[in-house]
């Protein structure tokens, strides 16, 4: 009896001490934190010291092959990552039928067990293995695996504690397996948020992850293009998402073509890509862009369609033009802005343009507000008929004076508010200051023609229109005495929206002219079916037609055209008498410019109204 309680005693012992193995493998050294290798060999060698057998292995059960891969195999105190070595279900089917119904398999007399006697000869013999204890690894109700004691020399039986032990070691395997998955799982999840899902290139915030990792100073001259593609929205709009993204992903592949070592592509949004590439001694990126250029303005053949697509580049250089990724992007993204109108459209990121645009933020920054503030006012400048040069309309026209920078020109801020959104804003504004000018006029006796422009960059969009158009109600000037002013180069670029901007406009009573006309170049046909009311032939033709034979000419024929089209002819710039007179005999309609008077504020333009009244 004594003898019974201890060899009790110390079996209870030997089964915490193994189970103790097992909690510090799991708590202290985090084996489910390990790649999968290095946790199995650690599982397997301390399992061999801790029962006591030379071979703890562990195999992945592939069920529908009928095949047991061995993955980690510790032997006799050395680690086989892989023994590379693999069972048929046909060579072994019974082992393979109880390992299919059974969860262990304690076999005392490995030789002559009936689940394990099929290895004796080709296995367990030449080995020395006398005794195998196997517990199956199971996830979700299926057999995926088996962990593999074997002893080598005499026979040994296996205790009800040991094959516990064995199975468990089995659900730690599956522990592993689970958090290994979880890991790769995060890992793509990861790479994923940082790749661009349609042509798999890094996005942007890879490449602030990898310019950010470099030692910029140290990493010899490096190029950092950014590119934009012209006209790419047109090519979604106009033939559809798909042919879109087939254009995308056929850059995206010209682009990664070729690459020297060390250089990156990556995809920043919609139509704009960033290539890093390593400078030779000497190497001029200016060139390096252009042949990029020229390879991508290689027709790209889809379905039926051959497309060409040109790229706006904007380059910085390391390390000259930043110490980070961050300035290096910036002023590379500041570069490929400015190339837009370019001869080449490829720019190089230059400090002293840099310095204005500093200028420009600022602008930008003190614009909001500005109407407010009453900073903003706007000014007019007569419209007069042909030839008698009576006032018949205005054209208004904004005015900035800063606080600080004195009077800002609209060819300057005009943009910039474009760029930001705040041009909606100013359009308001100019409206509800020309309105009130507008009944200050008639209460003097005079309806005027009131001219608006309204900008290239937002007409595309419809709730710009509709404010626009509310805000004329508002005004209370009858729509039919308004006339908005639009670029040739808007409605002809632009999209169907721009047409649908203009029939509103005309349903709300309104008139529309082509601002600028001559400097676009829009087709006939195009032209021929917009519908707009007045023609204004650009200033820079007009001014010196009496000097530039061809800018005569481009004048006279777009009277001729204006009048064929059913539509009325200005002449804007007309600077002199002689110019007037010229267009008078050319059968123009109306004339602008400062001949007949500058831009004046309301209360001036009033008095130029009054009979015999002349400007100041
Ligand atoms: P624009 O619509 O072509 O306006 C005519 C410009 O030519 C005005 O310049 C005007 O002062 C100038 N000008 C008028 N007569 C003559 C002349 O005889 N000779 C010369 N050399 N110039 C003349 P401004 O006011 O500096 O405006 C420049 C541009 O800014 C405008 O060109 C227009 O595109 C834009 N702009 C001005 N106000 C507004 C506005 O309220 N909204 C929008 N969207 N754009 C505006
Ligand atoms: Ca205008
Ligand atoms: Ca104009």
């Amino acid at each position: 009896m004594p003898n019974a309680m201890g060899e009790d005693v110390v079996a209870e012992q030997r089964v915490r001490a193994q189970q103790g193995v097992l909690v510090q493998l799991l708590t202290s050294e985090r084996l489910d934190l390990l790649p999968l290798a290095e946790a199995y060999a650690r599982l397997t060698r301390r399992v061999a010291e801790v029962i006591g057998v030379e071979r703890v292995s562990i195999w992945d059960l592939d069920q529908a092959a009928g095949r047991l891969h061995c993955r980690h195999l510790h032997f006799h105190g050395s680690d086989s990552h892989s023994s590379g070595e693999m069972l048929r279900a046909e060579d072994y089917p019974v082992y393979f039928h109880t390992l299919a119904h059974s969860r262990a398999i304690a076999a005392h007399d490995a030789c002559n067990d009936p689940a394990t006697r099929e290895f004796a000869s080709g296995y367990l013999k030449p080995l020395g293995i006398s005794s195998m204890l196997d517990a199956t690894v199971r996830r979700s109700g299926h057999t995926v695996g088996i962990v593999c004691l074997e002893h080598v020399g005499p026979a040994r039986r296996w205790s009800l504690d040991e094959q516990q032990f064995c199975a468990t070691v089995a659900d730690i395997v599956v522990m592993l397996q689970e958090s290994q998955e979880r890991r790769e799982l995060q890992e793509r999840l990861y790479q994923q948020m940082r790749r661009d899902a349609l042509t798999g290139l890094p996005n942007l915030t890879r490449l602030r992850e990898e310019l950010g990792a470099m030692d910029l100073q140290r990493c010899g001259p490096h190029a950092l293009m950014l590119l934009d593609l012209e006209r790419f929205g047109e090519i979604n709009h106009s033939l559809g998402h798909r042919t879109g993204d087939q254009v995308l992903c056929a850059i995206a592949s010209r682009l990664t073509t070729d690459l020297p070592p060390g250089a990156r592509v990556a995809r920043l949004s919609g139509d704009k890509f960033a290539l890093w590439l390593p400078l030779q001694d000497g190497a001029d990126p200016l060139a390096l862009a252009r042949s990029i250029q020229a390879c991508l303005r290689e027709p790209i053949d889809i379905g039926a369609a051959r497309l060409a697509v040109t790229a706006r580049f904007g380059i910085s250089l390391c390390p000259e033009h930043g110490s980070d990724g961050h300035e290096l992007l910036l002023r590379a993204d500041m570069a490929m802005h400015d190339a837009k109108g370019t001869l080449h459209g490829c720019l190089l990121y230059d400090p002293v343009r840099d310095r204005s645009s500093a200028r420009r933020l600022g602008l930008i920054h003190d614009l909001r507000g500005a109407d407010q503030r009453a900073e903003l006012f706007a000014v007019f400048q007569p419209r007069v008929s042909l030839p008698e040069g009576r006032i018949l309309g205005v054209e208004a026209l904004l005015r900035w004076r800063h606080p600080q920078l004195g009077n800002v020109s609209p060819g300057e801020f005009i943009p910039l508010a474009e760029m930001s959104d705040l041009i909606v804003d100013l359009t308001l504004a100019v409206l509800r200051m020309s309105g009130s000018a507008w009944h200050s006029w008639q209460q003097a006796g005079h309806e005027l023609a009131l001219s608006i422009n309204l900008s290239a960059r937002a007409i595309g969009d419809r709730g710009f229109t509709e404010a626009v158009l509310r805000q004329l109600a508002e005004s209370g000037v009858p729509p039919q005495h308004i006339e908005f002013e639009i670029t040739e180069s808007a409605i002809c670029d632009e999209t169907d929206q721009g047409l649908e901007t203009l029939r509103l406009i005309r349903e709300a009573g309104a008139r529309i002219s082509l601002d600028d006309f001559g400097v676009g170049h829009s087709s006939m046909a195009r032209l021929s079916r917009l519908p707009v009311d007045v023609m204004k032939i650009d200033q820079m033709f007009v001014r010196d037609m009496l000097r530039d034979p061809r800018h005569a000419a481009i004048v006279r024929t777009s009277i001729d055209l204006a009048h064929s089209m059913g539509l009325s002819a200005v002449a804007e710039g007309v600077e002199t008498a002689e110019v007037a007179a010229a267009l008078a005999r050319l059968g123009c309609d109306e004339a602008q410019g400062y001949h007949y008077g500058a831009t004046l504020p309301p209360e001036e333009l009033a008095r130029l109204l009054r009979p015999g009244g002349t400007a100041p």
